[in-house]
Parts: structure tokens; C-alpha cells; sequence
């Protein structure tokens, strides 16, 4: 049985930036259903492997007629996983060690690389996510995904995510309404990069 990630802190925690109800119906309902859309689909399969990094790469392994289902629910399951863990009433706000070092080898700066990441995050088409993902070689690079599909299901795990915006309304219209460039901006101020370090260390 797979279980959403304990959040660190109270759903009004990231105020003013992203505000209770959005945070309450996000993790509550949403994040709730999407595990337990994935428990039961798996538990359809007979499914025994607790390795959802694993599944999610490997999605043409189980039975056709859970494939879809596993898709949709497994990649809500953890990108939410990903995106709730990487939130902090006080964060770390700029990143250090490796990752920094990367960050700068690759897009030049910290404030290159969020101008990639709100780029892809605004120019999804409808509901989706912006990533930051690595290989095993401790490579970086920006991707956007539609729906709940992620870096891992589109590359067999070749790349793994460390950050992901979620740009679905549900993440933000109750606050922001149209307006996802502000709730991109307000995303930065409460992400954690001390989690996406750890992310990118693992
Ligand atoms: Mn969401």
C-alpha cells in the first residue's frame, strides 16, 4: 500500500503564498484520491512491487488494462509526493553544495534556470507539470509533461525528477484564478531547495 508523504508543516503554513483551501483540497482530496485510485488499480494486477520509481519506469510490465490507470494514479501519487516534500513555511532559499555547481555549469544561474522552469511551466497546454530532473551521471534538464505523466514514465527512469511544479488549476485558481505566472512566483518563495539538494544527492 503506497501512502501519501506526511507534510512537514499545517495547510496555512505557505500563506500568503499559496493559500489554505488550495493546500487542504490539494493534499486532502486530490493527493488522497490519486493514491488510492493507484492502491486499487494495483491491487487489481496483483501487483507486490513497492517500488513506485521502479512501476512508473516500467509501466509496460503490468497488464494492459491497468497500464492507463497506473499511469494516471501512480504519477499523481508521486509527483505529489515530490511537489508536497519540496514546500517550507521557511526555506532554504537558494540552493548550494553540488547542486549550485551544477545549476551554474548548466543553465548559468540560479535565475536562468527558474526562468527555464516558469517558461515550461507556463507554456503547458492545460493541466501538467515543469520539472527538474537528473540522470545518473548528475546531469540536469527542464522538461514540461502533460497530465500527471512525468520524466520517469517518458524516459524508463533514464532521468528522475528533483523538482516538480505542478501547473494544474487545482494547484491554483482558487488564489491566483488565470494567472499562472503569479503562482509560479509564489511557488519559488516556499520551495525548500535544501529538499531538492537532498533530491539531487540521493
Ligand atoms: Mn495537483
Amino acid at each position: 500500500m503506497f501512502k501519501q508523504v506526511e507534510l512537514k508543516y499545517e495547510f496555512n503554513a505557505l500563506e500568503p503564498y499559496i493559500d489554505t483551501l488550495t493546500m487542504e483540497t490539494h493534499y486532502s482530496k486530490h493527493h488522497a484520491g490519486y493514491t488510492k485510485n493507484l492502491n486499487a488499480a494495483l491491487e487489481t494486477a496483483n501487483n507486490t512491487n513497492d517500488d513506485i520509481v521502479d512501476i512508473l519506469s516500467h509501466l509496460e510490465k503490468l497488464p494492459k488494462d491497468v497500464q492507463t490507470a497506473v499511469r494516471n494514479n501512480g504519477g499523481g501519487y508521486y509527483n505529489h509526493n515530490l511537489y508536497f516534500a519540496s514546500l517550507a513555511a521557511h526555506p532554504k532559499k537558494v540552493p548550494s553544495g553540488e547542486l549550485l555547481d551544477k545549476i551554474n555549469a548548466t543553465f548559468g544561474n540560479v535565475d536562468a534556470l527558474k526562468v527555464q522552469l516558469t517558461n515550461a511551466a507556463t507554456k503547458q497546454f492545460g493541466s501538467g507539470w515543469a520539472w527538474l530532473s537528473k540522470n545518473k551521471n548528475g546531469d540536469l534538464k527542464v522538461t514540461s509533461s502533460p497530465n500527471q505523466d512525468n520524466p520517469l514514465m517518458e524516459t524508463n527512469g533514464e532521468w528522475t525528477p528533483i523538482l516538480g511544479i505542478d501547473v494544474w488549476e487545482h494547484a491554483y485558481y482558487l488564489k491566483h484564478r488565470n494567472l499562472r505566472g503569479d503562482y509560479i512566483k509564489d511557488f519559488f518563495e516556499v520551495l525548500d531547495w535544501q529538499v531538492v539538494e537532498d533530491n539531487y544527492n540521493k
